[in-house]
């Protein structure tokens, strides 16, 4: 009993030492990188953008999303080396964004990269584009998923991935880890805005992530790892999905009604600061897109 309170004091002692040294490291242009355990061999670590989710496997490691740049990527390969000594063999992404995939430049060469096949699109389209935060050239998909469901066993474990439809992006993957009960949702949960992010330009849709979403919640799992943000449970989604809904049929009334987008937002208010489409113009949007 003494013993166990002396480790829960040391416990409280290190994490006022991290807390401090959050403070300190908290330079403007991003957050610092933390690793939280989940499992014995899952993790995930959060810092330099998106979240990212380690699963230590028999000979090697698969990470689910790779941070936005290439010091960041580096970052993240630094944190895995603490957790184990195995090489990364495999990278899963959850859809295209940079700050999902950008970090990827760091890691090794020939690695497996997994993509569902409209991310790859994507990334081929923005690499045509070029310009700054095009993805890196040389660490492109190497397998693209092209099924609504595939089920893999990388590295002795076992994934389901999974693409229902077009909801954040056209190519969003959910990764599932059966065994562990835990899921990787990528940016169909952000928990920065309580109500979803819609990349229109990347033809995400929000009838889409709401059935994403359903799917997402319906597998059987306890531990969801969003986007941005710390673990969900269940509940947590089921809410968020609740509120999308229903803001959803809200606008549908107000565009059935004749509303202007301004008359929307006011009416169901929504005043998000936000430097994207907020859920309530993208739902407006879609509604009121003349079909030619
Ligand atoms: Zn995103």
């Amino acid at each position: 009993m003494v013993q166990k309170r002396i480790r829960i004091m040391g416990r409280a002692f290190t994490i006022l030492g991290t807390l401090s040294a959050i403070a300190l490291a908290q330079a403007p242009q991003s957050q610092p990188f933390v690793t939280h355990q989940l499992k014995p061999n899952i993790f995930w670590i959060e810092g330099g953008g998106g979240n990212s989710t380690v699963i230590v496997g028999t000979n090697g490691v698969i990470v689910v999303d790779a941070k936005t740049t290439t010091a960041g990527g580096q970052e993240l390969l630094d944190c895995i080396a603490k957790i184990t000594a195995k090489p990364v063999t495999t990278v899963i992404l959850t859809h295209s964004d940079g700050d999902h995939v950008n970090g990827l430049a760091a890691f090794p060469a020939g690695i497996k990269i997994i993509a569902q096949e409209n991310n790859k699109k994507e990334q081929e389209a923005a690499l045509a584009a070029g310009g700054r935060g095009a993805p890196p050239a040389d660490h492109q998909p190497t397998q693209v998923i092209t099924k609504e469901k595939e089920t893999l066993t990388i590295e002795g474990e076992k994934l389901e991935l999974f693409h229902w439809a077009p909801a954040h992006t056209s190519g969003d993957l959910i990764v599932y880890l059966p065994d562990q009960k835990i899921v990787a949702t990528g940016d169909i949960i952000a928990t920065s805005n309580p109500y979803p992010r819609i990349h229109d330009e990347k033809n995400g849709s929000t009838e889409g992530w709401i059935k994403t979403a359903k799917e997402m919640v319906a597998l059987n799992a306890d531990t969801f790892i969003p986007g941005h943000g710390n673990i969900q449970t269940r509940a947590d989604i089921q809410k968020r999905i609740a509120d999308a809904e229903a803001r959803r049929a809200q606008i549908k009334e107000l565009v059935a009604q004749g509303k202007s987008l301004d008359e929307v937002k006011a009416a169901v208010g929504d005043s998000d600061k936000l430097n994207y489409k907020s859920w309530t113009q993208i739902c407006y949007e879609e509604m009121t897109r003349k079909t030619s």
